[in-house]
């Protein structure tokens, strides 16, 4: 079975695992803003617990936070749980992002901060976004803060900038289905050293080091993923996913959870040795990225065309995060292709305005036809296998 995201993770991961060395997480900080091209960056337990961080550290709460509603639904819960209400924007079909000829008349007196996702690596316009906001700001008085969604981003630029350079601050996600990993984890970037320090003391306030238990736990779970996404023993996953409820943590349950709640880990500092991981894994970064762009070219100059699907745009600076196709025929394509030895996953399956939290605040319907017809490819595989998975798209074309 090929699988429908694989970290990759080999030897040094392995190794880094078992390492003892101290003072990590600030390596892993330092060599991270490096490489994503600002001057600072914080280490946080998971993506979401930096955005909450951020949100409470400048003091945001009370007010509406827009957001687009085809994203991942813990970016909406650490709004909520900031004691703020998401507000949302309808995407465009065209990249998947929130349509930005719709974010001004969202913005109002209560508006605090927007939060821009650059979707499976699909740089947003932010020099068009950040001027919209910047009216705003004049036309209400308030600062209203730009924090770059960068989770499926890593190395996205528009014009040659690269996303998250451009907002206050830029939020990552670094769990295993991301394009690269500290095991869990997360980032927020910043190019102001002032706010940077701000939220680094507001982080060290109110995060504690994990106990023993939740320390052990973190370690196990790489030790877990390591086997699990083995070429050859990919089968026994993908059964024990599709036929057992044991790996919903792993999958399912960790994305699309409608409860507005964290784990209870989410104020637990990052651990060095997930620090040293995530080192290891930006000697991977330049690499991985280069894969991705390669093969979403080759999907789409090889993939046969059908009314069936509609294949993803090739843009200018995009990095793939996944390589999502649309399809009315979503259970049928998914069936043939497992049938074919190839796994597809179903991201992104829903909207999260209409979540339960979070239905009857703004109706989305783009949104929602991305979310119910949504599939996408595995990337990070071979040139058999893109061949592979060319040719069983071409017997049902
Ligand atoms: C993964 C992800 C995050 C952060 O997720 P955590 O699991 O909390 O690290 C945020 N936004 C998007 C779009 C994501 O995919």
């Amino acid at each position: 079975m090929i699988p429908r995201f694989r970290p990759i993770i080999g030897a040094a991961e392995f190794r880094a695992l078992f390492s003892a060395k101290s003072e990590r997480v600030a390596a892993f900080e330092h060599a991270f803003a490096d490489k994503t091209g600002v001057s600072g960056a914080i280490a946080f337990p998971y993506g979401r617990s930096a955005l909450w961080a951020f949100l409470k550290a400048v003091g945001v709460t009370g007010s509406e936070v827009v957001m687009p509603p085809y994203t991942c639904s813990v970016v909406a819960h650490a709004v909520a749980l900031s004691g703020n209400q998401p507000r949302f924007v309808d995407i465009q079909l065209t990249d998947y992002n929130m349509d930005l000829g719709r974010l001004e008349e969202a913005i109002s007196e209560k508006t605090r901060a927007v939060i821009p996702t650059h979707i499976f690596g699909y740089p947003v316009d932010m020099d068009r976004l950040t001027s919209i906001v910047a009216n705003a700001e004049k036309k209400y008085g308030q600062k209203i803060w730009v924090i770059e969604d960068c989770a499926h981003s890593f190395g996205a630029a528009r014009n040659g900038r690269l996303a998250g350079t451009w907002g206050d601050a830029a939020l990552y996600g670094l769990n295993i289905s991301k394009i690269i990993t500290s095991i869990f984890g997360g980032m927020l970037t910043f190019q102001d050293r002032h706010l940077e320090a701000e939220v680094r003391k507001w982080r060290d306030r109110n995060f504690k080091a994990p106990n023993s238990l939740t320390a052990l736990k973190r370690r196990l779970y790489l030790l877990a993923v390591y086997p699990a996404f083995n070429e050859t023993l990919y089968g026994i996953t993908w059964w024990l996913q599709n036929r057992t409820p044991l790996l919903n943590r792993l999958t399912k349950a960790y994305h699309l959870d409608d409860k507005v709640h964290f784990p209870p880990d989410f104020r637990d500092l990052m651990m060095d040795v997930e620090a040293s991981v995530g080192v290891a894994q930006l000697q991977k970064y330049d690499r991985i990225i280069e894969t991705r762009r390669r093969n979403a070219a080759w999907y789409d100059a090889n993939l046969p065309e059908s009314d069936e699907w509609v294949l993803p745009p090739i843009l200018d600076g995009a990095t793939y995060s996944h390589y999502p196709v649309r399809t009315g025929k979503r259970d049928k394509l998914v069936a043939e292709l497992a049938r074919h030895g190839i796994e597809l996953g179903t991201l992104i399956d829903y909207s999260v305005s209409d979540l339960r939290s979070y239905s009857g605040i703004d109706d989305c319907p783009n949104s929602r036809a991305a979310a119910n017809s949504m599939i996408n490819l595995p990337l990070m595989v071979g040139d058999k296998k893109l061949r592979h998975i060319r040719d069983a798209f071409r017997s049902i074309a």
